[in-house]
């Protein structure tokens, strides 16, 4: 079976969200027939709009996986799920607010175009959130259709957007 890199974008803003993008960096890696390749640090972006939220937090990890695009895009559902399921002290559990975002934003070199399922993410190169660690882990990607990453990043605006430590994206280690 062959093997294809894709780029997952995360994001939340809810929650705990360093140690929610942490475990899902490690959710990652537990995805069958999959290991995860890089990861980057986590991106600070202020909320617009709505001012009163909490900051987001974006990071987006490369992948190396033999999953087909649509068994991946389930797995990451799952973990998107799982992360937003709250435990209760009874041991029954609910559905929490939705604290974790997850995207296929790229899968090699394949555009994908089905109900469901659209590779390239259709708004990645458009949001300068997902480029910057992207470009950070990849600096020569590029968006099949569009053209390289780094190219759409240059018009976009980004100053509001700040890295944090790389200690704070680190996958939890046994
Ligand atoms: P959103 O909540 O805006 O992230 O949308 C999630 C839905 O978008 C999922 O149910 C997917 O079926 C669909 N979707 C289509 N293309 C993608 C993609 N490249 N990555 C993640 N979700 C996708």
């Amino acid at each position: 079976m062959t093997a294809s890199v894709a780029f997952v974008g995360l994001g939340s803003n809810l929650g705990d969200s360093a140690a929610i993008m942490r475990e899902a960096f490690a959710a990652l890696g537990g995805i069958p027939r999959t290991e995860v390749l890089a990861t980057s640090r986590l991106y600070r972006t202020p909320a617009w709009g709505m001012t009163d939220q909490p900051d987001f937090l974006n990071a987006v990890g490369m992948l190396r996986t033999e999953l087909p695009p649509q068994a991946l895009l389930r797995a990451l559902l799952e973990i998107e799920r799982e992360a937003g399921r709250v435990r209760l002290d009874d041991g029954s559990d609910r559905w929490g607010p939705r604290t974790l975002d997850l995207d296929l934003l790229l899968y090699g070199d394949r555009v994908v175009d089905e109900p469901g399922l659209t590779v390239p993410h259709p708004h990645l190169h458009e949001r300068a959130f997902a480029l910057l660690p992207l470009l950070e882990i990849a600096p020569d990607a590029t968006i099949p259709g569009i053209g390289r990453a780094a190219d759409a990043l240059a018009g976009l605006a980004c100053d509001d957007i700040q890295a944090l430590p790389c200690t704070t994206a680190a996958p939890p280690r046994d």
